[in-house]
């Protein structure tokens, strides 16, 4: 099937990856590799998808295998799928919420812009197609009338921006207690908006489920990883997963990358050894 970007896809076979964290999950050679629900297979099919980029290769099958995972990729990775299969994976084999005038939606993706947020909700619907699971949008500087009325026919999936989130918790009309999976898409670009309030309100001092006891699969995607993102990846994932996804293109053959995760206060002597 034709593929309907500009990317090059099979470039993308030769950038690295790189994984840190106890007991990783191998990575999968193809979509089939994957083992997901036939209901996924076919969506993958309609949405003209021939082989999975390699952050998907990688976090389907840590996803899937239940572990928490921080991810470092560049934008055109491919990670709104790497997230979206394992979740819905999931939420095949769990009840749905009725319908009702408050939502209790078992999957949350935040993300920081209204473009962003209705980018995944549309890949959303593709994935979703024929699964039984209900995707909605929302997001600020439009009618919350429109969105509650959309929440009302049922949301198994909210992909949210926090600060609309915040509100619709403020007004009743959402409970995050049956969230099963998390996932927060460009991290960084949240924090630089100064969504870390909203974010640690909605994540810790609401009724989200916790990590610590396995009742929440945790995902966070972030072109960069400073202070900040490994502040929350501490404090919102569990026993996670590091990827870190090199760039395309950016390695020159005779240069050998390699990916170390460190924690902070090691860093220093780390660099030391490597000038050395
Ligand atoms: P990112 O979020 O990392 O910037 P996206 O998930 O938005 O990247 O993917 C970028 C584009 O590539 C989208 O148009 C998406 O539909 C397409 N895409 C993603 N994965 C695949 C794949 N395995 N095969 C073909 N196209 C893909
Ligand atoms: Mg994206």
């Amino acid at each position: 099937m034709e593929e309907k970007t500009g990317i090059n896809f099979d470039r993308y076979d030769n950038i690295p990856v790189e994984t840190s964290g106890r007991d990783a999950p191998p990575p999968a050679a193809d979509f089939a590799g994957l083992n997901l629900p036939e209901v996924l297979n076919q969506n993958i099919q309609l949405a003209g998808y021939a082989k999975p980029t390699p952050i998907q290769k990688y976090t389907v099958p840590i996803s899937i295998a239940g572990r928490d995972l921080m991810a470092c990729a560049q934008t055109g990775s491919g990670k709104t799928a790497s997230f979206l299969l394992p979740m819905i994976t999931k939420l095949l084999g769990i009840e749905k919420p009725p319908p009702a005038r408050k939502a209790y939606p078992l999957a949350l993706i935040l993300s920081p812009t209204r473009e962003l947020t209705s980018q995944i909700c549309n890949e959303a619907k593709k994935f979703c197609y024929l699964s039984g699971c209900r995707p909605v949008v929302v997001y600020g500087g439009a009618d919350i009338r429109d969105q509650l009325r959309d929440l009302e026919r049922g949301c198994d999936i909210v992909v949210a921006t926090p600060g609309r989130l915040v509100d619709l918790i403020e007004r009743g009309r959402m409970s995050l207690n049956r969230i099963a999976f998390l996932t927060l898409d460009e991290a960084d670009r949240m924090l630089d908006m100064g969504f870390e309030p909203q974010i640690r309100r909605i994540v810790e001092g609401e009724d989200m489920p916790s990590h610590r006891n396995g009742s929440r699969q945790t995902m966070m995607f972030s072109a960069t990883f400073p202070k900040e993102i490994q502040r929350l990846a501490a404090d919102f994932l569990y026993d996670y997963i590091f990827l870190a996804v090199g760039r395309v293109g950016s390695t020159h053959e005779n240069i050998t990358q390699r990916v170390e995760f460190v924690d902070d206060h090691i860093k220093r002597d780390v660099l030391q050894r490597l000038l050395r």
